[in-house]
Formats: C-alpha cells, structure tokens, sequence
C-alpha cells in the first residue's frame, strides 16, 4: 500500500474531533467510526448551540411583526445569509434560502416552467422552452438533479439528454461537445458526483453551455463541504447546496444565483412574505432573494448553519481538502488491495489521467451484498452507506443495483479509514467467498 506521508496533513482530525460530540458515541460496544458524511455529516457543538441559543433567546418569525424578538431574529437571519453567501463567494441577494438542494433544484426546474408558460416579467421569457429545446444532464447525476429535469421536459416538450461518464468515472467531454448543441436550453451537472468522488470539469462544461447560450445549474452539495467554493468564479448561473451535508441542521440549504439570473426567474412557490402589493386579482412580487422564499422562513436552520460555515471557515477550507485529498488517497489505496473490490470509477488505472477527488469512494464486492457488507461493518461499530445512494442510472451503467460507499469529512482519521479497511478485508472470508 502506498501510504501519503503525514506531513502532507496540514488540520489535525484529532484536535477537532471533541467539538463533534456524537464521535465520542459507541455502536454496541465499539468505538463510532462515521463514513457517511456525503448522506449527512456530523454536527460541531457550535452548530447545535447556535440553533438552541436562538430558539431559547431570540425565536420569533423574521421579516414579520414590529417587535423587539421579531427586530432581532430578522438581523440575525439576514446575517446568516451574509455569512453563507460569502462562504460561497457570493453577495447575501445572490443566496436563496431553500429547505435543502433537491427544494433548490425543484425551485429552478419549475420557475423555468413557469417561464415556459409566460408567467413572469418580460425579461422571463429568455427561460421558456419550446418542444425540441433540450436539457442536458450527466449520467452521474444525483436524482434530485435529474427526476426534476424529466418532469421540466415532460411538461414542455423539451428533449431530455445527458453526457455519458467513462469507464474510468470521468465525463467524456467529448461526448459533451457534441450533446450541448444549439438547441440546449439548460445545462445541469453535479460539481462532484456522490458516488464517484470526483472533482468535475466545471469550467470546460460552462465554456459548452455558454458558447450556446444554454443555463447552467450546478449541484454544489458534494463540494461545498469540502472544498473552498467559489461561484461567481466557477462561472455557474446557478448552483445548489445542502446546508446538513456541510456540518449545519436538516431543512436548510441555498440556492446561488447570478443577479441577472434570479432577477429575471419568475417565482416557484408563492404565498406570504415574498410579495410588494397583493390584491384579490393579482399580486406583485419583492426582487430576489425574498421573490423566492414565500412562507415563514427556517431561522433557527439559517443560524446554525451560519455557525457551520463559521466552523469551516475557522478550519480553513484549504486544509480541509487537503486533509480529505489524503484520506481518500488512503481509502482508495486500500480498496485497490483488497480482494474482490471493483472501485466505480478509478481514473488513474484506466487512464493514467490525475483528477481531483473529495475523500469519498464507492465500490462493489465480489460475492458479497453490498447489504451484508454494510451489515458486517456496522457490527464493527463502523457507518458506510449501502445501496445506489439515490444515483439509480449511474450503477446501472456500471452493471450494479448497489454498492457500498466510505465517505469522510473533516473530523475523520488516517486511522479511522485503516479500521475501515482492516474490517473490509474481513468480509469475504466471512462469507466463505474465495478468490
Ligand atoms: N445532490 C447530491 C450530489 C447529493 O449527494 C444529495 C444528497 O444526497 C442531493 C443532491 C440532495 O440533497 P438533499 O437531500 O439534502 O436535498
């Protein structure tokens, strides 16, 4: 096995680990080791008091009622959004807040529907689709990134397409450059994909979509968690993120948007809090963001993941990749020895190309259930994710229903992927599986 050597690690997991106070748990007797942070990742302290001090101080319903609690949960909402926008590179009216990044994607999928239907200001119209207009997804996608484009195409008439992934997990550009063609109206990608692990061309699929003047949409929740994000310069109209894949609580996420963009994008929900003037015939509507967010707002969730951004903003975001880039060097170093594992997606044995990956891989054992695999783990007290993980068509393209995946976060050990492996290796014996 070759082993990355430690200096290369510039954050100490075991330094920070005690500010997560469910990894000093233990699951029947055996000491937690958590490799699931791409379902959802572990919460610091200061995320869960953040949320706690709200509700226990200041809790009332922003940007409604005159009064001093009302007063100070609206500034301490709009702050979140600051903090979050900028973790992103973004302005805080470039941030929507969304319950997570499938109600982001949904949002998009049907404002430009509602686009399509001429619903909106004139400067909405440039979103409409005509039968034969074509979305373009990948073949690697999440299904929130893709379930919500079969129903945008099914309701207008659009073609739906996608850019295949090679063997080796990368997109196969060019098969990319012959797909986004003048009739490509949207283009929508994951950042990097949750079963694959690896950092996707943002910038040369961008270049694609605007030499045809098509949307893109990027889906961030594999990224922002772990790398430093940058949207305005990635380049994207729009991305999504999930706010509990990135240390912060269930029920929020973001929605970035290029002003241009939000600003002409007619509105998905509507109701409370997101109009100027409404009377029984019609309503008007407030600019993005609050154009975007109808209903009371999930304050106490925009706060704590404030406190969440904060934390890895203390980290440093640099630090954590690099602290993920070795982890998952050691993960995937280990999987390639062990026998009978087959890696979905391992660019630097098919093609000798480098690619950037987060600490993240999935794979499939010879002879063994990705169920039963996952089943002995946990019997070691050790948590990985069993099953397609919600990318149906991807294991369908490298002739598997499931496998299993080892996610890390920042707050995982070198350690920890070790216990992983040693455990691994365990299974086939187990099951009697020979060679
Ligand atoms: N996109 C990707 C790549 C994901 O991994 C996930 C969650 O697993 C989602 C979208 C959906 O996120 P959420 O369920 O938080 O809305």
């Amino acid at each position: 096995m070759s082993f990355l050597p430690l200096t290369s690690i510039a954050l100490d997991p075991s330094a920070l680990r005690g500010d997560f106070p469910i990894l000093s748990r233990s699951v029947d007797g055996r000491r937690l080791v958590y490799l699931d942070s791409a379902a959802t990742s572990q919460k610091p302290r200061s995320v869960i008091d953040a949320e706690v001090a709200f509700l226990t101080n200041e809790n009332a319903a922003a940007h409604r009622g005159a009064h001093t609690l009302a007063a100070e949960a609206t500034e301490l909402f709009e702050d979140a959004r600051a903090t979050v926008a900028a973790f992103v590179g973004a302005e805080p009216e470039q941030l929507v807040w969304t319950s997570g990044a499938t109600a982001g994607l949904n949002l998009v999928a049907y404002a430009i529907g509602n686009a399509t239907l001429g619903r909106g200001a004139p400067a909405s119209a440039r979103f409409a689709l005509a039968p034969g207009d074509e979305i373009v997804v990948t073949e690697i996608e999440h299904h929130a990134n893709l379930v919500p484009w079969q129903e945008l195409a099914a309701r207008t008439g659009a073609t739906l397409r996608h850019i295949p992934v090679h063997d080796d997990g990368r997109l196969d550009l060019d098969a990319a450059a012959s797909v986004i063609g003048e009739r490509t109206r949207v283009v929508a990608f994951t950042h990097v994909s949750n079963v694959l692990g690896i950092v996707n061309p943002v910038a040369d699929l961008v270049a694609l979509a605007r030499s045809v003047g098509a949307l893109t949409v990027l889906d961030a929740c594999q990224s922002a968690p772990h790398l430093p994000l940058d949207l305005p310069i990635l380049g994207v109209d729009l991305a999504v993120f999930s706010g509990h894949k990135m240390l912060g609580p269930y029920g929020i996420g973001g929605l970035y948007g290029r002003t241009d963009v939000l600003e002409a994008l007619p509105p998905f929900l509507t109701g409370g809090s997101m109009i100027t003037r409404v009377t029984l015939d019609r309503s008007e509507y407030l600019p993005p963001p609050q154009r975007f967010e109808a209903g009371t707002q999930p304050v106490s969730q925009a706060i704590a993941l404030a406190a969440a951004v904060r934390y890895l903003d203390g980290v440093g975001m640099e630090a954590v990749h690099a602290h993920e880039r070795a982890l998952g060097e050691r993960l995937i170093d280990g999987l390639r020895e062990i026998e009978g594992v087959r890696l979905l997606g391992d660019p630097s044995t098919a093609s000798g190309q480098a690619v950037e990956r987060v600490g993240l891989a999935a794979f499939d054992l010879d002879g063994v259930h990705a169920h039963d695999v996952g089943q002995f783990l946990d019997s070691r007290g050790i948590a990985v994710r069993v099953g397609h993980h919600c990318a149906a068509p991807l294991h369908a393209r490298f002739g598997l229903t499931a496998s299993v995946r080892a996610s890390t976060a920042l707050y995982n050990t070198i350690d920890e992927v070790d216990v992983f492996l040693d455990a691994l290796s365990q299974v086939r014996p187990f099951f009697g599986v020979s060679a």
